[in-house]
């Protein structure tokens, strides 16, 4: 069924959330909203009702920081009565310790890589900002000076006045109790006053997301915690600075060595502390609007479990002393498995969107995404970070959710490396050949559920003889020296890498072409046996994803996925009426890599079926056997190199791995693992989704027009690509070769052009073939001609570098086709 054109929309919860999304929905035309909400207007009782506001907007997620920012600006231009709802006292966070302060100039980079305006500042400087702070116990601090305290209830007010002005309904004293579906889908939803008609129902319930998600079958997957808050008796020193309407004057304050944070409340302190144990809320025990003591959302305090944050408080600011915790609470906030809201319309149930866990920070970011995505089928902001779908089933498991999100909140303020994993629930998914792994001494690191080796500690002695250059210690982490064997075994010799995680779907039956065809991006009328790199993209022409596809048969296709969110965008968009059968064997199947130049010679005695250059060609897929086992052979490779992807079931997975280990021994062979597979691949130019493209790039911009046909016949996302491909892409992701070859950097650090910020890495590793460290970029075109020279900020040094021409290695791509 398709909705009327203004859609009569209820948004559950009239938090910060739920009144952001009224005002952005009703701004982009979709008027016929009502927002029903279990507490009083507006102070619900929720967790914006209490929320101290605080918006640090820096983040390693771009996505989360572009949020943020959009947040900033429009509550700076809110007022609720000429009551303002954002102070820009701007954010100072401090460095306590070595490790803090090293990080806090890495956060500078993504300050600056994200377009936020910020600076390093030393003790004596930050003590300028807040003079009590003793200035021994810290190595400096990040200013930014933009940053501030949203008023929460004030902007829940004025955007719910802005939303009623357009049309927009709220009513208070409205617990939903129910929602209802005709047709498979939404229909109504029900409260304890009646049912409102809804053709969308928006969950926007805050720590309540699950209870609503029950009602349509739906998991929200996220943990309520209670976190600290709380106020001193008056501070002698903010006598007279600050009024009811102006009350703070000094920026928002993070000790984050101590995980804690401070703000002005006119003349007293807030401290808000993240140090206590996790505190996980059972849903059944938050009690109702009416038989709360104050609010549901706010529990007791326990002083016991503040006391080591006061100590931390007092010795950070001195005048502290001559105050005492006046009131605090435990309030209940989500917490999510990774950190990152829960936004999108679920598949099982059409017209039934979430926009949960989601901090005041966020919130009209958000806000703004899903009413784009509601209204326009999209967000300009890529999402994929935050979208509900996003979860294998295994990381749905409640015990899992409570198990991650109790660890995001001991880790909200901690120094984490990107690679760093997290510790439990491990292992999880596990490959076939993960005994052999633990036999080799696999160092594993997790991916979606994933044990991954990075490396092999049994290559050790392939690296004795390799010099490398001293890299930095944030680079050494999670690194090792062997990973240099591993790439050194897959160029010269021969490598197993196990391809398990990679995720796979099969889709057959008549229909499957034709769906193929519309979904994607190349040609997929190929005769059976070819396999084709190609694009998910939206009806923008923004990548949603890349996917390799084998035609098996002319029925039956093997894809090899980047996650979940193709399963579900494949899932949305396949026809109803039987003829395309969409299935995830992922499961039940395993995958090895065997690459380099002695490829063959490894495989080929092993089997009856003709391995030769002629007998299966480059990207051309086939049925074989080897050493017994069953196989779908695919002749691809992301490390550039001979070789194939042997696709088995997986019960009979190790088998195939022993047989090619065994055989392989006289070729020298080595396990290699995703460090070294990260290094070849940025020789060659792979893209990995996610990273180097999201859908706020188009393929040609980011390098992967050679994967379009136009002339295909329509496709999701032709149209707009047609009307692009007449203008020269404004930017382009490129690869830049660092000129020191110890300066390895992470990913996500700002590339300067002259004295201007131009863009940001996405990819980087050091290259072992071509002994540079490579960083992929996304640059503004006219800095992306080979030769021009750039600068990487990282860790506040400036990295010299030089666009380059790619690929970097074996353009003819003679290595592959041998
Ligand atoms: C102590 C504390 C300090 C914090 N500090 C900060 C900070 O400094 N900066 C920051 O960015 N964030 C902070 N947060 C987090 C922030 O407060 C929340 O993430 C944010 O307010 C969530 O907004 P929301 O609209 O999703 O949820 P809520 O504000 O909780 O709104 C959800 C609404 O849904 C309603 N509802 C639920 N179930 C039903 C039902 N069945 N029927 C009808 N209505 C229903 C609820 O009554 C509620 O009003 C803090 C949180 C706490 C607890």
């Amino acid at each position: 069924m398709t909705h009327p054109r203004v859609p009569r929309v209820v948004i559950i919860g009239a938090g910060i959330v739920g009144c952001s999304l009224a005002d952005e929905l009703t701004e982009r035309g979709w008027t016929n909203v009502t927002v029903v909400e279990q507490g009083p207007l507006f102070a619900t009782g929720g967790s914006s009702s209490h929320a101290p506001g605080l918006v640090f907007r820096t983040n390693a997620s771009r996505t989360l920081t572009e949020f943020a920012d959009y947040t900033v600006r429009k509550f700076r231009g809110l007022d609720l009565d000429g009551k303002p709802c954002f102070q820009p006292v701007g954010g100072l966070e401090l460095a306590a310790t070595s490790a803090r302060w090293d990080d806090l100039q890495r956060k500078h980079g993504l300050a600056t890589s994200w377009g936020i305006c910020s600076e390093l500042l030393d003790p004596k400087a930050c003590a300028e900002w807040w003079p009590t702070i003793d200035r021994d116990q810290i190595l400096g601090g990040l200013h930014t000076p933009e940053d501030g305290l949203a008023k929460a209830l004030r902007a829940c007010e004025a955007q719910a006045r802005r939303a009623t002005a357009r049309g927009a309904v709220f009513l208070g004293h409205h617990t939903v109790l129910d929602i209802e579906q005709r047709g498979g889908r939404v229909s109504s939803v029900v409260t304890e006053r009646g049912a409102f008609p809804a053709d969308v129902v928006v969950s926007a319930a805050g720590l309540w997301g699950p209870k609503i998600g029950r009602m349509v079958g739906v998991e929200v997957p996220l943990l309520p915690m209670a976190h600290q808050y709380a106020k001193t008796t008056q501070l002698a020193e903010l006598a007279g600075h600050n009024d009811e309407l102006n009350e703070a004057h000094r920026p928002i304050l993070r000790h984050q060595d101590a995980d804690l944070y401070f703000r002005e409340h006119v003349d007293r302190l807030g401290i808000g502390s993240y140090a206590h144990r996790p505190m996980p809320v059972d849903l059944d025990d938050v009690l109702g609007v009416e038989d709360a003591q104050v609010m549901p959302s706010m529990l007791e305090f326990t002083d016991a479990d503040f006391e080591p944050s006061w100590q931390e408080a007092l010795a950070l600011l001195p005048a502290l002393r001559d105050t005492k915790v006046e009131e605090g609470c435990n309030g209940i906030m989500s917490f999510t498995t990774d950190g990152m809201p829960l936004m999108g319309e679920s598949r099982q149930v059409p017209g039934f969107w979430v926009a949960e866990a989601v901090w005041v920070t966020h919130s009209a970011g958000v806000a703004r995404a899903l009413a784009e995505w509601m209204v326009d089928g999209r967000s300009t902001t890529d999402v994929h970070e935050c979208d509900v779908h996003r979860f294998e089933q295994v990381q749905l498991d409640a015990d899992y959710v409570h198990d991650r999100a109790s660890r995001a909140f001991v880790e909200v303020y901690d120094v984490l490396h990107p690679l760093q994993p997290a510790e439990t629930p491990r292992p999880l998914r596990t490959s076939p050949f993960y005994p052999r792994q633990q036999e080799l001494g696999a160092f594993f690191l997790e991916a979606g559920g994933w044990e991954r080796p990075h490396w092999y500690e049994s290559n050790a002695r392939l690296a004795e003889g390799i010099s490398l250059p001293q890299r930095g210690e944030w680079a050494s982490r999670y690194w090792s020296p062997i990973a240099a064997a591993e790439a050194k075994a897959t160029r010269e010799r021969v490598a197993l890498y196990d391809m398990t995680p990679l995720k796979r779907l099969e889709i057959s039956d008549r229909g499957a072409l034709a769906f193929l065809q519309r979904m994607t991006t190349n040609q997929m009328n190929r005769t059976p046996g070819a396999v084709s790199y190609t694009l998910l993209l939206d009806e923008a022409g923004g990548v949603r994803s890349d996917l390799t596809v084998a035609r098996l048969d002319t029925d039956l296709f093997h894809l090899g996925i980047n996650g979940n969110l193709d399963v579900d965008w494949l899932l949305r968009h396949a026809p109803t009426d039987g003829s395309v059968a969409v299935r995830d064997i992922t499961p039940g199947t395993c995958c090895v890599g065997v690459w380099g130049p002695s490829a063959r010679d490894l495989v080929q005695p092993l089997t009856r079926d003709d391995f030769s250059h002629k007998g299966l060609g480059f990207f051309k897929a086939r049925k074989a056997s080897i050493a017994g086992v069953p196989v779908t052979a695919m002749r691809v490779s992301y490390v550039g190199e001979l070789g194939w992807e042997l696709y088995a079931d997986a019960d009979v997975g190790l088998r195939l791995w022993d047989a090619l280990w065994d055989a392989g021994q006289e070729l020298g062979v080595a396990a290699a693992g995703r460090s070294a597979f990260n290094s070849l691949r940025l020789e060659k130019g792979y893209r990995a989704w996610g990273t180097d493209m999201t859908t706020e790039h188009n393929p040609y911009e980011a390098g992967v027009g050679f994967a379009v046909r136009l002339d295909k016949g329509d496709f999701i996302g032709r149209s707009a690509l047609i009307a692009l491909s007449d203008q020269p892409p404004k930017r382009r992701l490129v690869p830049l070769l660092l000129d020191h070859p110890e300066h390895v950097v992470m990913g996500k650090e700002p590339v300067h052009v002259g004295d201007s910020t131009a863009g940001y890495v996405t990819s980087a590793a050091y290259g072992y073939t071509l002994d540079r460290s490579i960083a992929y970029a996304w640059l503004p075109s006219p800095a992306t001609s080979p030769g021009t020279r750039v600068h990487v900020e990282y860790f506040g040094e400036m990295l010299p570098a030089t666009v380059a021409a790619e690929p970097l290695l074996d353009p003819e791509m003679t290595r592959i086709r041998r």
